[in-house]
């Protein structure tokens, strides 16, 4: 196994990189890429930078240039479910892109010439990731939805709930990598951890959280799974 461990910003990767043991470092269209192995793991750390589009080249890199076998993405996210809150985790089971639409040529949310609307996780990496996670905090597993929007507004998470009852999480780059791992064969796992509730708050919610927990809570959930 090649693990490659993306995230979306640098708060989200703390420690990793500084955890990898015999390091080498690449640079390569506006992302640094450190090897080396973490807790005994052959592992390729990067920052994804934000959205579907940096995430899919991310992805896309880390397989075709890095040969990882494997994917794990560890971020934040915004509730997408009043039973889920600031400071737990989603790890995803399904993911959607939720500002998808080739309607009336093909149904909404449904990426063309896959037939697909959700495109499921590896259920043993996921299994994995889950079991590491619960050792941090409470865990969840479900839906989560990907768009190129910060969702930042009480209107916008209704109407995404409405479209999507069982929507756990929304963020930014999930479903992309999801995409590119469907296309390529790649097992795939995602784990968010809650930073906002995707209202009228989350902006000022966000920055706190990305400034206080969300590094410490990636850094030991990655460690966890890498020494199960
Ligand atoms: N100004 C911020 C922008 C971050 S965008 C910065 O420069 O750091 C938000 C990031 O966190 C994305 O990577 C996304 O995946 C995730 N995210 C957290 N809360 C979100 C929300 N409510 N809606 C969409 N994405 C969210």
């Amino acid at each position: 196994m090649r693990l490659g461990i993306i995230s979306a910003l640098a708060e989200e990767q703390h420690g990793l990189i500084e955890a990898l043991q015999s390091p080498y470092k690449l640079v390569h269209g506006m992302r640094e890429y450190t090897g080396g192995k973490l807790w005994e793991i052959d592992a390729v750390c990067v920052l994804s930078r934000i959205g579907k589009v940096a995430a899919a080249m991310t992805a896309s890199i880390l397989v075709e240039k890095f040969g990882v076998t494997h994917i794990v993405f560890t971020g934040v996210a915004g509730s997408g479910d009043k039973n889920v809150k600031v400071g737990d985790i989603v790890v995803a089971e399904e993911l959607v892109q939720h500002d998808f639409d080739a309607s009336p040529l093909f149904p909404q949310f449904e990426i063309p010439l896959t037939g697909l609307s959700r495109f499921a996780t590896d259920t043993a990496l996921t299994q994995r990731l889950a079991t590491a996670a619960a050792q941090t905090t409470r865990v969840h597993r479900g839906l989560i939805a990907s768009g190129d929007q910060f969702i930042g507004k009480l209107t916008q998470i209704q109407g995404l709930k409405a479209a999507f009852p069982d929507l756990l999480a929304v963020e930014m780059e999930g479903a992309a990598v999801a995409q590119v791992c469907f296309e390529l064969g790649i097992p795939f796992a995602i784990i968010r951890t809650i930073s906002d509730n995707a209202n009228d708050n989350a902006a000022v919610d966000f920055m706190h959280f990305i400034k206080t927990v969300a590094s410490r809570y990636a850094y030991e959930v990655i460690e966890n799974f890498c020494k199960a």
